[in-house]
């Protein structure tokens, strides 16, 4: 497992280019101050800068003001991420939730990992709100040594309502992530409250997994 700090560090880092640094100096010595005067200071064209100082403002390094100029503004680079990952929300990257019926059995429930290519199954009753949690090896704990798996519902291993862990779709990939590290597990259900027949329950709309996180932080590394 990556550790928290070099997992930190990871996100945060970019990486500046000799000229990029000597523009933070700069900066850094003589906020606020005005593209061309940094231009003059280094002997090139206003314009030659351009890229660089994009660079710089969008990482958040340095904040730009019209008229004003550039400052320095103590941000670590790399926010962009941290920014992203609040700013995202779970319904844009959640995957279809792979859904089993209570009272399926435990051999159709391993049957249902590989053909959905899933690691945690969500468990729902008659009206599809969410039951339970079977992951893969609350599977396997029960299938070891038994010979009878047609016949042992899910119920019997899964993890029941209303100990399990969700995340809504409008809230952020963020604290998505940080559920499922806090509570070590693979997968969260994502879920709508409804009420049925009085009854407050939850409706599953996607799942989001260790798998959705890898995907995203590809997605922010091109
Ligand atoms: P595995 O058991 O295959 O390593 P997990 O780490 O996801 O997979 O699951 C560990 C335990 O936590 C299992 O007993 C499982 O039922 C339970 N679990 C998994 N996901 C959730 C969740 N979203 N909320 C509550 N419990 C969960």
């Amino acid at each position: 497992m990556i550790g928290k700090n070099s997992w930190e560090k990871g996100m945060c880092t970019i990486e500046l280019t000799g000229r990029q640094e000597q523009i933070v100096q700069i900066v850094k010595a003589n906020s606020p101050i005005t593209g061309e005067r940094i231009a003059s200071l280094l002997n090139v064209r206003r314009a030659t800068l351009r890229p660089d100082l994009s660079i710089l403002t969008m990482s958040g390094l340095l904040g730009a003001r019209p008229r004003v100029g550039y400052f320095y503004s103590g941000k670590r680079p790399g926010l962009l991420a941290a920014d992203a990952v609040r700013r995202l929300t779970v319904d844009v990257v959640k995957a279809v939730p792979v859904v089993v019926r209570e009272g399926t059995s435990v051999y159709d429930c391993i049957v249902a990992l590989f053909t959905e290519d899933t690691g945690t199954l969500f468990v729902v009753g008659e009206s599809g709100h969410l039951e339970g949690v079977a992951s893969r090896k609350d599977l396997l704990k029960v299938a070891m040594g038994k010979d009878n798996l047609r016949r042992i519902p899910v119920q019997v291993m899964m993890t029941r309502a209303p100990n399990i862990v969700t995340v809504r779709g409008d809230e952020s990939v963020y604290e998505a992530v940080r559920r499922l590290v806090e509570h070590e597990i693979d997968a969260l259900p994502v879920v709508e409250q409804e009420t049925v027949d009085g009854r407050d329950v939850l409706k599953v709309t996607g799942r989001f997994t260790k798998t959705t996180v890898a995907s995203i932080f590809l997605e922010l590394g091109e």
